[in-house]
């Protein structure tokens, strides 16, 4: 595993648990507002975790923790993730939770279907028409449509979450992720923070939605979704 970041102990990574946060190195997309440049784009510049320091750690702190959050960059396009998640498992029996952008649904199944995955978070970032150009990539939605049918079919409990960037977030964008999504269970809009690290200096002046405008998105959600939270207010 190419681990280059550790966040010993979270509160906000898994729904009503305690975390400790991997980060992966690396990511296929190349979003504008990315607070993690470094570790999407240049990973090799962050100093690397070995894996056995992670198992020590998550061993030695397993009755403080209840999970271990694996997040990134992108941890699908790590090629030892599953036998890095049997090992968690076996060593320390935390909970894991999977971040992901959603495009490998092949590979989302596969670690879904080891019966070692809690929960997973996927990115749903805005509409199908506008995700191109968010993400730097020529982005096949597709892809994220399969992922979302292998969490649904699932049975796992997973979350949709989505930044609100103004401009990439509308009313609009809301009602056409609906449309394509169908029914979901629970889903997170997230306050969109500016920061001088991020990808693109595009994205440094926008000025965040106000919690009014986040409320209206949020009635928009609960038409299709079972739950909606604002995160980051
Ligand atoms: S999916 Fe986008 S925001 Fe997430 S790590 Fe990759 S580039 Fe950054």
């Amino acid at each position: 595993m190419n681990i280059r970041g550790l966040y010993k102990s979270s509160l906000l990574d898994f729904p009503g648990k305690i975390s400790a946060v991997v980060f992966t190195g690396g990511c296929n997309l190349r979003c504008g507002y990315c607070h993690n440049p470094h570790l999407a784009v240049n990973p090799e510049s962050l100093e690397k975790i070995d894996e056995e320091e992670i198992i020590k750690y998550l061993v030695k702190r397993k009755n403080l923790l209840d999970s271990v959050t694996i997040s990134g960059g992108e941890p699908l396009l790590q090629k030892r993730l599953l036998s890095f998640i049997n090992r968690v498992k076996e060593a320390a029996g935390l909970l894991v939770k999977i971040d992901t952008n959603g495009c490998f649904p092949d590979v989302l199944g596969d670690i879904i279907c080891s019966g070692y995955v809690d929960y997973v978070a996927m990115d749903m970032k805005t509409s199908p028409q506008k995700y191109s150009k968010l993400t730097g990539t020529d982005f096949d939605f597709q892809k994220l449509m399969d992922s979302l049918n292998v969490l649904k079919d699932s049975g796992v409990e997973y979350e949709l979450r989505t930044t609100c960037v103004p401009d990439f977030v509308t009313l609009e964008d809301i009602q056409s992720i609906a449309e394509r999504t169908g029914r979901v269970k629970n889903y997170y809009l997230q306050q969109y923070v500016s920061s001088n690290e991020l990808i693109s200096e595009g994205f440094r002046n926008i000025i965040p939605y106000g919690t009014k405008d986040l409320e209206v998105l949020k009635l928009e959600v609960l038409k299709f979704a079972d739950n909606c939270k604002i995160r980051g207010i």
